[in-house]
């Protein structure tokens, strides 16, 4: 008798090594491998989001690419996946569905109706690991339900074993089914080359080019542009942390930059913990005291803060690069998110959404994690008393307003000792720079010192009612 069919589902790991699931799939025997575009989520508005789907639908065609040369294809359906996973497993005559486990209270609910869906026609849904170097289950901390602090998760972390190189199949045997193709995913060039042989260039000039080893000295500085830009290709799983550390000599030892970035890959992975353990931060605050903040949510502020138009170069410098590049530097990331919370006084899960929509790398575990660390509602000694002064940050991390005249280019020709602060400049030195503060380029919207204050006033008063 010959064995029975297995199909592969892939999500968010669309690649063919280090890839569990589709390993023990062709293991078995006949394989589909299958990629269900979900129509309820492309309607949720995290998911508007046009540079992360131009992006998701490359990476699909390489991923097919991937599975032609192995002499299969990638089946595309489209629909709710309880109804479309059951129905190509009865097409394909499989047995068994396999899918790398994901986080998200998204993704576990809707793996939760497709395994139940599943049952009922006598087909089993087997998760793997694959995505993350350590699974939550293995890391329990001491109280078992896992750790709030990174420093404490970060060591034992380190010391956890790096899986084992799970080589990409040779063959892919399998039963053709027809499939519908991509066109509802958005076309057109993504803001970087898709698929697992781009992320695996992006890793070895990384580390060729000596960013891995300077990493601590370059990380801070915006316009260098020195970090790794692996953080979309981790998103898609087209390659995974564990692949990164061996690509930087792990299981042996780092020299420190090395260990610095390995130390970025933690972070990653302590954020998806948290989001595997306490769904509700999708929601809400972590912190049950800092639920009740009231928050102004000024639509003119929010809009003002998306478009790049507040006034503060370094804030409209960091959205300008997410509107033109989909990404924006991870010190950006920070002053841009602290300025909206905390200065403009806007609900940190409208500048989630922003995220979500503008990033080709958004990510629910990532992104939540970041935007709950900024606005100190969080895990981790984020106190939310210390507000990022944009101003300090500017001078500190952009001294030379590089980054600034980079986005910004109506600031191109501010002498330096203006640039983070346009609105200082004499009228003649306006004029000399071609640059008119409230005409050419906004007054600053907000007084960081007021805002500053009224914010702590709003963070204390949530503190007291929660008692
Ligand atoms: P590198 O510095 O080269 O780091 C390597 C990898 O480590 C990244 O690709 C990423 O996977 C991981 N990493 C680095 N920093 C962090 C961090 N602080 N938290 C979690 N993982 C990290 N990252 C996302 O991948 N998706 C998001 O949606 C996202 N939203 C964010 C929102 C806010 C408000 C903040 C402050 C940070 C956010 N980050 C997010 C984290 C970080 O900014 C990006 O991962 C990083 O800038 C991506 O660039 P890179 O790949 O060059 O990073």
């Amino acid at each position: 008798m010959s064995a029975p069919t297995t199909v592969v589902w892939f999500r968010r790991d669309l690649r063919v090594a280090d890839h569990p699931a589709l390993r023990a799939a062709v293991d078995a025997g006949p394989t589909v491998c299958l990629f269900v575009i979900d129509t309820t989520l492309l309607r949720r508005r995290h998911h508007h989001a046009p540079p992360r789907l131009r992006f998701l639908r490359a990476g699909l065609e390489a991923l097919d690419g991937e599975l032609r040369a192995r002499g299969s294809r990638l089946v595309v359906r489209e629909g709710a996946p309880s109804r479309v996973v059951p129905a190509v497993a009865e097409e394909a005559g499989a047995t068994r569905v396999v899918v790398t486990r994901e986080v998200s209270p998204f993704g576990r609910r809707r793996d939760d109706r497709v395994r139940r869906a599943l049952e009922r026609d006598r087909v089993e849904m087997v998760e793997f690991g694959g995505d993350l170097v350590v699974e939550p289950e293995d890391l329990t901390g001491t109280s078992g339900a896992g750790y709030l602090v990174f420093t404490p998760f970060s060591r034992v972390w380190r010391d956890a074993p790096l899986p084992e190189h799970v080589p990409a199949p040779r063959e892919i045997p399998g039963p053709e089914l027809p499939s519908e193709g991509l066109d509802r995913l958005p076309s057109g060039d993504p803001p970087l080359e898709a698929g697992p042989a781009a992320a695996r260039r992006r890793i070895v000039e990384f580390i060729r080019d000596g960013d891995a080893d300077g990493y601590p000295d370059h990380r801070d500085v915006p316009a260098e542009d020195r970090t790794s830009h692996l953080s979309a290709y981790l998103r898609f799983g087209m390659c995974t942390g564990a692949q990164v550390g061996r690509a930087l000599g792990l299981p042996g030892r780092l020299t420190a930059g090395r260990e610095a970035f390995w130390r970025q890959i933690c972070w990653r992975e302590f954020y998806h913990h948290h989001l595997a353990r306490h769904p509700e931060v999708a929601r809400v605050s972590l912190k049950p005291t800092l639920r009740g903040i009231e928050w102004d949510d000024d639509a003119a502020d929010l809009a003002a803060w998306a478009e790049g138009s507040t006034g503060f170069p370094i804030v409209d410098a960091g959205m300008r690069q997410l509107a033109s590049t989909g990404w924006i530097h991870n010190r950006a990331r920070m002053i841009v998110a602290s300025f909206l919370v905390k200065d403009l006084l806007v609900d940190w899960r409208r500048g989630e959404t922003v995220f979500m929509q503008g990033l080709v790398d958004g990510d629910p575990a990532n992104n939540n994690g970041g935007w709950q660390w900024t606005a100190g509602t969080g895990t981790d000694a984020a106190p939310y008393f210390r507000v990022l002064n944009p101003l300090r940050q500017a001078a500190r991390f952009d001294p030379d307003g590089e980054y600034v005249r980079r986005f910004v280019p109506e600031l191109r020709d501010v002498p330096t000792s203006r640039i983070h602060e346009p609105w200082r400049m004499t009228a003649e030195e306006q004029r000399g720079a071609g640059c008119r503060i409230g005409s050419d380029y906004p007054a600053p919207r907000v007084d960081h010192k007021e805002r500053r204050e009224l914010m702590l006033e709003r963070y204390r008063r949530s503190r007291e009612a929660a008692g």
